[in-house]
């Protein structure tokens, strides 16, 4: 039997691998990652689609800004191929409930107000930070509001949904103002957004980054795979995991990188229960659903050309597939599509089945390019809030959610160390995010294996 780890690492998405890597490079090698899948790279997944490799998961990096981006740099090395995605364009293809444009004109004026409003709201919650004491909060809606223009119509709504959903995945009613803005993703690493259309995935960027320490990506005894965690025991002398096919590891401590959303869910079973802190921390914070459906047709009836890349749809019903993209750019003669969804609608969207989506998509379709347009060959409706292994797309920063209880939700308990991209303070819900935090729990728990100051231990910790 080989010697037990000094510590096992739950998950090996972005955060789990970064973790891993960062205790080798500190000398700590005997360690074991645990993953339920059969796979490394968590929400960095992609899939075959009609024979094109699409992204279910992350889709963007970002670049072009004052701060290095490290995964864009990875992204680099392993010749990712990207394309900039063009926006500039979303003002002459927004469409109206019942088909037809809008006026270039019209929708321009409306933008520039949203992006005045979001100048507004970047800038009071800096002044939140530095001049308001006791962690007031408020929402991105209440920030928009002190901006005296608040989204009410259609059209309204449907760019803000642009300007704050499709990014946060929740609407700015229920996200913190103090913690989404200014978007540090953004100020940081900049705004090109590289979208990635690869046939080997996003995902060869996290397998990049694991190879840099495991021997390979299957061999390895460091990584298992298809390892589901069902119960952490744990005690000042260590812990004892436990996976569904009843095996039982042990180590002196454990990182857990699953998402907040599995930690809220009855997955993983501690013993003895998290301290009252520790759940309160969990379950206050918020996991949302971005959906991307993907529509396979045999020939395109949608523009294509410079500056036809996005199209939107305008709705009473705020977020009703709102957000349209083609990937003429990305695979020529692809003739895909895809629109996304989130949050209440993403919640919606999962309870039907594959054919009710594909009704309520085409009924859209219809509306904006006319009844004779051809029924698809495949549609692809991830389920995220569904699978049991991540139980939403990514996390969201609730208004009134205060940055201690931000720093409890990343604070240990004993042994059990926490990572992810939730625990991230400035990159909240990006793979950079996750890739960040991966480093942070690892420096953290290399400062109690190698100096004793173990934050776990602290008397309001356990
Ligand atoms: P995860 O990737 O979830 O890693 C955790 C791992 O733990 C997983 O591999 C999981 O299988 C495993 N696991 C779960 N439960 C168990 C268990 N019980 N036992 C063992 N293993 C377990 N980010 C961007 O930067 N740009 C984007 O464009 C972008 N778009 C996104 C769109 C969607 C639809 C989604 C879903 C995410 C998107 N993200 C995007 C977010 C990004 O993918 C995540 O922030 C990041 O990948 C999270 O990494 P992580 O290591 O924190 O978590």
């Amino acid at each position: 039997a080989s010697k037990t780890p000094t510590v096992i690492i739950i998950g090996a998405g972005m955060s789990g691998i970064s973790a891993a890597k960062t205790l080798h490079d500190a000398g700590i090698r005997d360690i074991l990652i645990l993953e339920a899948t059969n796979r490394i790279g968590g929400r960095v997944m992609k899939t075959q689609f009609s024979g094109y490799a699409v992204e279910m998961g992350a889709n963007w990096l970002f670049g072009g800004g004052p701060v290095h981006n490290p995964v864009l740099e990875m992204a680099e090395k392993v010749k990712l191929k990207t394309s900039l995605n063009d926006y500039d364009n979303l003002t002459s293809n927004t469409y109206k409930q019942d088909g037809g444009l809008y006026p270039k004109t019209l929708v321009e004026a409306v933008d520039k107000v949203a992006v005045a409003r979001d100048d507004f709201c970047a800038k009071f919650s800096t002044l939140l930070t530095k001049k308001v004491k006791n962690d007031v909060d408020i929402s991105i809606l209440a920030g928009q509001r002190l901006f005296k223009q608040e989204p009410k119509t259609p059209l309204e709504m449907v760019v803000d949904y642009y300007h704050n959903d499709y990014e946060d995945g929740e609407p700015p009613k229920v996200t913190s103002l103090k913690h989404t803005y200014p978007r540090n993703e953004f100020v940081d690493h900049g705004e090109d957004p590289y979208f990635v259309a690869d046939p080997r995935g996003f995902e060869i960027v996290v397998q990049y980054l694991a190879k840099q320490f495991l021997s390979s990506l299957k061999g390895d005894p460091r990584l298992k795979l298809n390892k589901v965690v069902r119960e952490i025991i744990y005690s000042k002398n260590g812990v004892a995991v436990k996976t569904e096919d009843g095996s039982i590891y042990k180590a002196k401590y454990v990182i857990v990188s699953v998402s907040v959303g599995v930690l809220q869910s009855d997955l993983i079973d501690f013993r003895p229960k998290l301290p009252i802190w520790k759940r309160l921390a969990i379950s206050d914070f918020s996991m949302t659903i971005y959906t991307k459906i993907f529509l396979k047709f045999p020939y395109k009836f949608w523009p294509t050309g410079p500056g036809t890349e996005f199209f939107i749809y305008t709705h009473v019903r705020r977020g009703y597939y709102p957000l349209w993209q083609h990937l003429e750019n990305e695979y020529p003669g692809s003739n895909i599509l895809f629109v996304t969804v989130t949050a209440e609608e993403s919640r919606r969207v999962e309870q039907l089945s594959d054919q009710e989506v594909e009704a309520e998509v085409m009924a859209v379709l219809k509306t904006l390019f006319g009844n004779k347009i051809p029924k698809p060959e495949d549609i692809l409706v991830p389920r995220w809030g569904s699978n049991r292994f991540y139980k939403g797309s990514y996390s969201n920063w609730p208004d009134k959610y205060s940055q201690h209880r931000h720093d409890q939700l990343g604070d240990p308990v004993g042994p059990v160390y926490f990572t992810g991209e939730h625990n991230s303070n400035r990159y909240i819900g990006y793979v950079t995010g996750a890739y960040f935090t991966g480093i942070d729990t690892a420096d953290d728990l290399l400062g109690c294996i190698k100096n004793q100051t173990c934050r776990g231990y602290n008397s309001q910790q356990m």
